[in-house]
């Protein structure tokens, strides 16, 4: 299977429940993060976890592997990289129901080299708009 854009966004609902402490989450934490279904959920998350990126268990929840933690920290860290290239350089308001969609597109897409010119350009910005962490890239 190929990473996907629908795996990565799991893979990032995943990374966004471990921050705010869910190490391990349930399957209705991770179908609420994502505005899908818990049994399309579950089914996203079997595959996934074929891929080796996702531990998943009935009745306890899924959790990340390392290898899929470290997928979804370079997601996340573009996701937040594409906000302020957004708002910092091109003042564009993410929040007003426009450009929200336009971040998440940026997020797959974007090289990691461009993050980095980003983020030097920055100076190496330690946090989103949204006052969440933005993970280390090469530059930093
Ligand atoms: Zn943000
Ligand atoms: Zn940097």
């Amino acid at each position: 299977m190929e990473i996907t854009e629908s795996v990565e966004e799991y893979l990032e609902a995943l990374f966004i429940l471990e921050e705010k402490g869910k190490k391990v989450a349930k399957i209705s934490e991770v179908a609420g993060e994502l505005k899908v279904t818990p049994p399309s959920a579950v089914e996203m998350l079997k595959k996934i976890e074929k891929e080796g990126l996702v531990d998943y268990r009935a009745r306890e929840g899924v959790a990340l592997t390392k290898k899929g933690r470290r997928l979804a920290r370079r997601i996340i860290r573009n996701h937040r990289i594409a906000e302020l290239l957004l708002t910092e350089i091109l003042s564009v308001d993410i929040d007003d129901g426009l450009h929200e969609g336009m971040v998440c597109a940026i997020e797959h897409h974007i090289t990691d080299e461009m993050a980095d010119a980003v983020c030097t350009k920055l100076n190496h910005p330690r946090i989103c708009p949204h006052g969440n962490s933005i993970p280390k890239g090469k530059c930093c």
